[in-house]
């Protein structure tokens, strides 16, 4: 949350830099919570619970520390005449809920049609995980993902299918283990033209 600051001499509401918590802190936060589930928090167990946890929230949202499309300026124009789809497939990824801050987890099939210039395969994959490694809701992860690629690579086309379970569902709620869900966007030729979805589609496995 931020805080609105009225300056004095030009009246300007200007909003401070969000404050970054210590980590004593965000020890003494999830102490709280380890209470509020009924739990203590100072029994031996426990007692450095707070302090992985902590360490652990830094890891699952490294995504924030990172600029997604940095991941895609290295490009290749020389692809010796390739003009087919450039597929990255099932590419497993860890993402945590913006609703329950539970894990998603699940697969990701990433593919493009080049325009004039290809990025290394992994790059792919890393332009996922910048996402993923945030809150998130899949629907959102899914167009991120497209929606870099096609802003930054310039294809004819990009497909992004994820398919993922999400800890809210599995574990509380409506308890419903091994139920995914899937998300796609298409763009370019993959939206336009039946024929280029279908193939691309195939070749992911659907
Ligand atoms: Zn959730």
């Amino acid at each position: 949350m931020h805080e609105h600051h009225h300056d004095p001499i030009d009246g300007d509401i200007v909003a401070p830099p969000p404050k970054i918590p210590v980590p004593e802190h965000v020890a003494e936060a999830i102490r709280t919570l380890i209470r509020w589930t009924g739990d203590d928090p100072d029994r031996e167990g426990l007692l450095d619970t707070p302090q992985r946890v902590a360490r652990a929230w830094k890891e699952y949202c490294a995504g924030y520390g990172e600029d997604p499309a940095h991941h895609l300026s290295r490009v290749f124009e020389e692809v010796g005449g390739y003009d087919e789809i450039v597929l990255l497939k099932d590419i497993p990824f860890q993402s945590h809920c913006e609703h329950h801050m539970a894990p998603i987890t699940g697969k990701a099939s990433i593919a493009y049609l080049p325009r004039n210039h290809v990025v290394g395969i992994s790059k792919l994959a890393r332009v996922l995980h910048a996402f993923a490694r945030r809150l998130q809701v899949q629907e959102r992860l899914t167009a991120e993902v497209a929606d870099c690629i096609w802003n930054h690579l310039h294809p004819v086309g990009v497909a992004v299918v994820i398919e993922a379970q999400h800890g809210c569902m599995t574990g509380r709620g409506v308890r419903t283990p091994g139920v995914g869900m899937v998300t796609s966007r298409m763009m370019g030729v993959f939206r336009e033209d039946e024929r280029s979805r279908a193939e691309v589609l195939k070749l992911m496995g659907y």
